[in-house]
């Protein structure tokens, strides 16, 4: 036997069923169950939580990149990534040889030639690119440079070697 739940129809006072629409007793149109006003905004609130998981989700994959880091989809994007991150920390490593780091301007990374990943150096990358700076005497010079850098863990690299033109 199933107990069900009773209300008392608003126009006739009987007994009713709390799921009723219509009174059995009267036939009358009865007001909406009392959740119907709640339902809206249960809705709104779980939408709310959508975006916040959303913008939850955007942000690490944001932060994701902003470190550099993994979650690259194809061979294709890791092997790029990888130029990528090779070219930059060559920058780096030129930025140490220069006698004014300050007034450095590279090529875009971009822009910059990657090579390498070839038969038993696969960690190993050759940048060749240029950055201007100001020498000993205060002039902006250009200077060419290819920088061979090696892929250990993560996002680390060891430079291998390093040849510029003079400052
Ligand atoms: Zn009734």
């Amino acid at each position: 036997m199933v107990v069900l739940a009773m209300k008392k129809c608003p126009f006739c006072a009987e007994e009713i069923q709390d799921a009723a629409i219509v009174c059995k007793h009267c036939g009358r149109d009865l007001p909406a169950a009392a959740q119907t006003p709640t339902a809206p905004s249960k809705k709104v609130s779980t939408g709310t939580g959508c975006l916040i998981i959303f913008l939850l989700l955007l942000g690490l994959g944001l932060l994701g990149r902003a470190c550099g880091g993994g979650g690259s989809s194809t061979a294709v994007d890791a092997a790029r990534e990888l130029n990528t991150n090779a070219a930059q920390v060559c920058k780096q490593f030129v930025e140490k040889r220069l006698r004014a780091p300050a007034t450095a301007k590279f090529q875009n990374i971009f822009d910059a030639t990657v090579e390498g990943g070839a038969g038993d150096q696969q960690d190993q990358r050759t940048v060749t690119s240029y950055v201007d700076a100001q020498n000993g005497f205060g002039a902006l010079i250009r200077s060419n440079y290819v920088c061979v850098v090696e892929h250990t863990t993560g996002n680390n690299f060891r430079l291998i070697d390093l040849k510029m033109d003079d400052q």
